[in-house]
C-alpha cells in the first residue's frame, strides 16, 4: 500500500496508544440485505485477531435488512444495531452509528465491501506512528463509470477553490478516526451534515493512505445523478460562503459596466443625433440581468433554506431502537 505524506498536518504526531485497541466499524445500510453477511465475513477474515464493534445502522431500509442484522446481533456479541425510525440518509445514518460507538477507534465503511477491510491494516500501522486520523485515498477509481469520476473531479476542484475548508480530493468517508477525533466530531452541533467536509473541518494530524476501490459486493448503489448533485450543493453551501459573496461583486461589475454604458450612449447621441432605437440590446441587458437576479436570489434561498433547518433545531436522527447483545437497548436520550 502506497502511503500519502501531507505537508498540512496541522502540529506534530503524538506517539502513545492503546495496545489492542477496540475497533468499532459504522455501516450504514440502507436495504444491504445481501451484502451484511459478505461484510462480516470479508472482515472476520481480513482482521482475525482485532477486538472489534460493528455497529450497523438501519437507515430504514424497506427489506428485510434489519431482520438479518438482528440475527447476526443475536450470534455476535461484537454486532451492535442501531435503527432508525425511516431513511435519514447517509450522513445522518453515519452520525448516528458514530454517536453509538464505544470503540477506542473508529471507522465509518460501506455495507457493500467497496472499502476493502485489508486497508484497515495500513490505517491502524498510521495510528501506532501517532497520526489521528487516517483517511483512505481511492488510487483508482475505474470501479466507477468514467461521467462519475468526471463530476468528482470537477467538484473537489470548485470545492477546495471555493470552500475555507480544503477535503483532499479522492477521500470518501472511509477513514480512522481517534477517539479525541471522534469525539470532536460529535460536539459538531450543525444538522447539515457533510461529513466528508466535517472530518476535514476538525483537523488533528492527519496521513492518507492509497487503496483500489472495490466493484460493489452484491445489489445496487443507491445514489444516482440527483442525490450526487443535492450532496455536493449541500458540501458548498455548508463550507462557503463565497457563493452569497460573489454577488456584490457581480452587481457591481454590472453597474460600472452599464453606467459606462450609459456615457458611451449619451455621447453618442450629443455626437450623432438620436439613431434607430436599439431593441436588440434592450432585450439582451433586461434578459441577462433578469436572469443574474435569478441566480443570486436562488443562491440565497439555499443558504437561507440551511438556516431554516438549522434554526428547527431537530434533532440529526430519531431511533427506533439500538440493539447490543441481541436485547434491545433503550432510546439513549
Ligand atoms: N446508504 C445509507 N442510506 C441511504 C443510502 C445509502 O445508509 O439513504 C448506505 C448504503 O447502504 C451503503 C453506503 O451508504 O452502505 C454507500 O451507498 P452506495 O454503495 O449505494 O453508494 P456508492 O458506493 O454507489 O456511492
Ligand atoms: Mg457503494
Amino acid at each position: 500500500m502506497e502511503i500519502v505524506e501531507l505537508a498540512d498536518s496541522p502540529r506534530p504526531p503524538r506517539p502513545a496508544r492503546v495496545v489492542d485497541p477496540l475497533i468499532s466499524l459504522v455501516v450504514p445500510c440502507y436495504a444491504e440485505s445481501e451484502t451484511v453477511g459478505l461484510f462480516i465475513e470479508a472482515v472476520d477474515k481480513a482482521l482475525p485477531d482485532k477486538r472489534l464493534e460493528y455497529v450497523f445502522v438501519n437507515d430504514g431500509s424497506p427489506d428485510d435488512t434489519l431482520d438479518k442484522l438482528l440475527a447476526f446481533c443475536r450470534r455476535d456479541p461484537r454486532v451492535v444495531v442501531v435503527d432508525l425510525s425511516r431513511n435519514f440518509g447517509k450522513e445522518a445514518a453515519m452520525s448516528a452509528g458514530i454517536d453509538a460507538a464505544t470503540g477506542d477507534v473508529v471507522i465509518p465503511m460501506d455495507a457493500d465491501l467497496q472499502d476493502p477491510p485489508e486497508v484497515i491494516h495500513d490505517f491502524l500501522d498510521r495510528w501506532n506512528h501517532g497520526y489521528d486520523v487516517v483517511y483512505g485515498i481511492r488510487n483508482d477509481r475505474n470501479s466507477d463509470t468514467r461521467s462519475k469520476r468526471m463530476t468528482a473531479n470537477l467538484f473537489y476542484r470548485l470545492f477546495n477553490r471555493l470552500a475555507e475548508t480544503e477535503i483532499p480530493r479522492d477521500v470518501g468517508d472511509f477513514r480512522l478516526m481517534d477517539r479525541v477525533v471522534v469525539d470532536a466530531v460529535k460536539s459538531m452541533p450543525e444538522r447539515t451534515r457533510f461529513m466528508k467536509g466535517i472530518f476535514a473541518w476538525v483537523g488533528f494530524p492527519s496521513i492518507g493512505v492509497g487503496y483500489v476501490r472495490a466493484h460493489r459486493a452484491a445489489g445496487t448503489t443507491k445514489f444516482n445523478y440527483w442525490r450526487l448533485w443535492n450532496f455536493a450543493l449541500e458540501g458548498l453551501v455548508s463550507f462557503s460562503t463565497l457563493p452569497l459573496r460573489i454577488w456584490t461583486y457581480i452587481g457591481m461589475s454590472v453597474a460600472l459596466g452599464s453606467v459606462i454604458f450609459a456615457l458611451v450612449i449619451v455621447l453618442r447621441t450629443l455626437v450623432f443625433g438620436r439613431d434607430v432605437p436599439g431593441y436588440a440590446s434592450i432585450m439582451t441587458a433586461v434578459l441577462f440581468l433578469g436572469g443574474v437576479q435569478l441566480i443570486s436570489l436562488g443562491v440565497i434561498g439555499e443558504y437561507m433554506s440551511r438556516l431554516f433547518l438549522e434554526s428547527k433545531q431537530r434533532p440529526l436522527y430519531l431511533l427506533q431502537g439500538i440493539y447490543r447483545e441481541g436485547k434491545h437497548v433503550q432510546k439513549p436520550q
